[in-house]
C-alpha cells in the first residue's frame, strides 16, 4: 500500500479531508450571488485572521503574486525603498521592487540572525524612502523578525510598510493593525493548511490611498481593481473557485480551533521541537530563542553529513522535511511545523532523525529526544 508523505516541509503542508473534499465540488458560476455570499464569509474571516478592520483582498496566484502586487501597487518608478533582508525571501522584495524600477536600499541582516534596531532606524532616518518591506517569518532561515518595531519606525518617519507574513499567519502572532502593517500578505499553502495557489493582502487606509492614486505597471495584480471589486463581494477577475470553497471551509476549521489556541499549539510545539534537536546533540541554526521562528526549525547537518539525511528520513519513513536555499543548501535541513501538525507528526520526525543518524553510526539513545520533546511540551502550557 502506498501511504500519504507525511509532509514536514514549510509547506506546501498537510490538508485536511474536509478542506480537499472542496475541491471535489462542481465548479459555480463566479458572478452569482452564491458565490458572492461564500467570498463575503472569506473576506470577513481573513479579517479575523490577520486582526485587522480594513479589508483583505484574495489574489488566485500563490504567494509571490501578493508580493508582487504589493509593490506594483504603491511603488513608482524612482521611489525609494528599504528592503531588510536576511534570507531568500527578504532578497525576492529586493528583486521585486527593481523590476518596477524602485531605487533599493538594502538592509542586510546577517542570516539566523535578526536585524541591529539601531542600525534600521539610522538607515531608515537618512533615506528619503517612501516604503520599507520585511518578511516577517523568514522561511529560509527560520528566524522570526520584530516586525512591531519595524511598524513603529514606519510610523514614526511616515513610510509604508510592507510586510510578508506567509509562513506565520495562522500559526504565529501577526497583528496587521497594531504593528501598522500597511500591506500584508500571506499565502493559502503554509499555516492555514491550504492547497498552493492562493495569496492574501491586507490594506490600510493609507495604503488604500497611495494605491487609489499610482498608476501601476501591471495589470492583473493592480490592487486597485481588487478593492473596487471585493466592494460589490467580488474578485476583478474569475478566481479559482473551488479554492475559495477550501479556503471557506479552512476559515471554518481555524474559527473553531480559535485562533489564539492554534498559534499557541504552533509555539509550544516549537518551543519543544527546539530543546529535542539539542538533546539528540543537533545545532540549532538560529540560536537565540527570542527570535526563533514558531513555524520552522532550521537545524545544522552535523560534520560529515549532509542531504543523505534528508533523503533517508523520507525513503524510510515517508517524511519529508525541506534542505537549506541558497547559500545554505547542504548545510542545514529545515522541518516545517505548519497548519494540521500535532504530537504525532513531531514525534515521527524526530525518531526518524535519531534513527537514521544512528544508522550512520552517530552515537544516539534511541527515544531521549522524543522524551525531551514530550517533557517540553508538557512544560510549556502556554
Ligand atoms: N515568502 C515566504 C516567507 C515564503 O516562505 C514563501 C514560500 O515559501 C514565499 C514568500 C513565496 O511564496 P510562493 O512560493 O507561494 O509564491
Amino acid at each position: 500500500m502506498k501511504s500519504r508523505s507525511l509532509l514536514l516541509i514549510p509547506g506546501p503542508t498537510m490538508v485536511d479531508d474536509e478542506v480537499l473534499l472542496e475541491f471535489s465540488k462542481h465548479p459555480i458560476g463566479h458572478r452569482t450571488e452564491e458565490f458572492s455570499s461564500i467570498l463575503r464569509e472569506c473576506f470577513e474571516g481573513l479579517k479575523y485572521i490577520f486582526r485587522t478592520k480594513n479589508p483583505v483582498v484574495i489574489i488566485s496566484g500563490s504567494g509571490t503574486s501578493g508580493m508582487d502586487a504589493s509593490i506594483a501597487s504603491v511603488i513608482s518608478p524612482g521611489d525609494e525603498v528599504i528592503c531588510i533582508k536576511g534570507g531568500k525571501f527578504g532578497e525576492r522584495f529586493v528583486e521585486i521592487a527593481r523590476a518596477y524600477g524602485a531605487k533599493v536600499i538594502e538592509f542586510e541582516v546577517e542570516w539566523g540572525k535578526s536585524f541591529d534596531k539601531d542600525k534600521l532606524e539610522e538607515a531608515i532616518a537618512n533615506s528619503n524612502a517612501k516604503a520599507i518591506t520585511l518578511v516577517h517569518n523568514e522561511t529560509s532561515t527560520g528566524v522570526r523578525h520584530d516586525a512591531e518595531f519595524v511598524g513603529k519606525l514606519a510610523r514614526k518617519y511616515g513610510l509604508l510598510f510592507i510586510m510578508d507574513c506567509i509562513s506565520s499567519l495562522g500559526g504565529d502572532y501577526v497583528e496587521t493593525d497594531k504593528w501598522n502593517v500597511d500591506l500584508c500578505i500571506s499565502g493559502s499553502q503554509k499555516c492555514l493548511s491550504l492547497p498552493p495557489g492562493l495569496s492574501f493582502v491586507a490594506i490600510s487606509e493609507r495604503a488604500r490611498e497611495v494605491i487609489e492614486e499610482n498608476n501601476p505597471r501591471c495589470y492583473y495584480l493592480n490592487l486597485k481593481k481588487y478593492l473596487n471589486a471585493m466592494e460589490k463581494n467580488t474578485t476583478p477577475f474569475t478566481p479559482s473557485i473551488n479554492h475559495i470553497f477550501a479556503l471557506r471551509k479552512s476559515i471554518e476549521m481555524i474559527k473553531r480551533e480559535g485562533l489564539e489556541n492554534r498559534i499557541k499549539r504552533h509555539i509550544r510545539i516549537s518551543h519543544a521541537l527546539r530543546r529535542a534537536i539539542e538533546e539528540i546533540g543537533l545545532e540549532l541554526f538560529v540560536k537565540d530563542d527570542s527570535i526563533a521562528s514558531r513555524t520552522v526549525t532550521s537545524v545544522k547537518y552535523p560534520n560529515g553529513i549532509g542531504d543523505e539525511i534528508r533523503k533517508e528520513i523520507k525513503e524510510r519513513f515517508g517524511i519529508l522535511i525541506a534542505g537549506g536555499q541558497s547559500k545554505l543548501k547542504g548545510k542545514i535541513f529545515r522541518i516545517g511545523h505548519m497548519g494540521n501538525i500535532d504530537l504525532k507528526h513531531i514525534v515521527s520526525v524526530i525518531s526518524a532523525i535519531e534513527l537514521v543518524l544512528k544508522s550512520k553510526g552517530f552515537e544516539i539513545r534511541l527515544g531521549k529526544g522524543v522524551e525531551r520533546f514530550l517533557e517540553e511540551y508538557e512544560r510549556y502550557k502556554i
